[in-house]
């Protein structure tokens, strides 16, 4: 009895040992020691977009000064849209940060920072096309990116059977320009960007919903989410933010 008592005492030593070794592990701020990965789908400009084999933009540039503010190296991930939320829940990464729009589905998933940025959504459409406002888009096809706020919305308020989900706004883009949809629902800037790049789009004057933009965080890391809202409080505070913005988006 004694020896059993003994016995059970050196499992559990033992298992606690385990325990708090694998504690260790998630002890440390970021994913890897010393870096700071950003998931993110760089396909969404001036937010992030691709320069060569480079990410650029005002996401990539402020978290590039919030990295620096907390001793790191930035890495950045340009993966799906959709698949950013699920990564920074299982740890792959440690934060997305990708004009991601703050929801209430999307807070029971992820820790938000503190909002660095305004989104709205906006309707794309060919210059001879015959919507004319929002109220012509019922039973139109529409264009959005997967699992973004504009999917949401639209396949909630025009049912999921008008909306065609692309992986990325390029392609949804691709696709208006083809006539597989007759309009794509995408955040303002990114809009502004891809009606620039491509010959014979506009963009309706009545935009479709205002939205803040944050970084996500797992929600087992709130070290690094006050980290990382201390630092965006400083930048946004010295002009740093409104300075990169100010780069990607000149006055009109
Ligand atoms: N703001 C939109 C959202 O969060 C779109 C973001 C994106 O496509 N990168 O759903």
């Amino acid at each position: 009895m004694k020896n059993l008592k003994k016995l059970l005492a050196l499992a559990l030593a033992v298992l606690f040992v385990f325990s708090m070794a694998a504690c260790g592990k998630s002890d440390s701020l970021t994913v890897e020691d010393g870096k700071l990965i950003m998931a993110t789908n760089a396909s969404f400009p001036p937010y992030e977009y691709k320069e060569g084999n480079d990410i650029v933009g005002i996401d990539a540039e402020i978290a590039k000064l919030i990295a620096d503010k907390l001793g790191l190296e930035l890495e950045i991930a340009d993966i799906e849209f959709d698949s950013i939320i699920p990564g920074v829940q299982k740890g792959k990464y440690d934060m997305g940060m990708a004009g991601m729009t703050v929801t209430n589905e999307r807070k029971e998933m992820v820790n938000f920072s503190n909002s660095y940025a305004k989104g709205v959504q906006v309707v794309i459409i060919k210059d001879d096309s015959e919507i004319a406002s929002i109220d012509d888009l019922e039973g139109k096809k529409i264009g959005v990116q997967q699992s973004t706020t504009g999917d949401i919305y639209a396949s909630e308020d025009y049912g999921e059977e008008n909306v065609t989900k692309y992986a990325n706004g390029n392609l949804a883009v691709e696709g208006l320009k083809a006539g597989k949809v007759d309009c794509v629902i995408i955040d303002n800037e990114p809009a502004k960007a891809y009606v620039k790049a491509n010959e014979g789009l506009k963009i309706l004057d009545t935009s479709y919903a205002d939205e803040d933009y944050a970084i996500a965080f797992n929600k087992d890391n709130t070290e690094l989410q006050t980290k990382v809202n201390e630092a965006l409080k400083e930048l946004i505070a010295d002009g740093s933010v409104q300075k990169i913005v100010d780069k990607y988006i000149p006055a009109e």
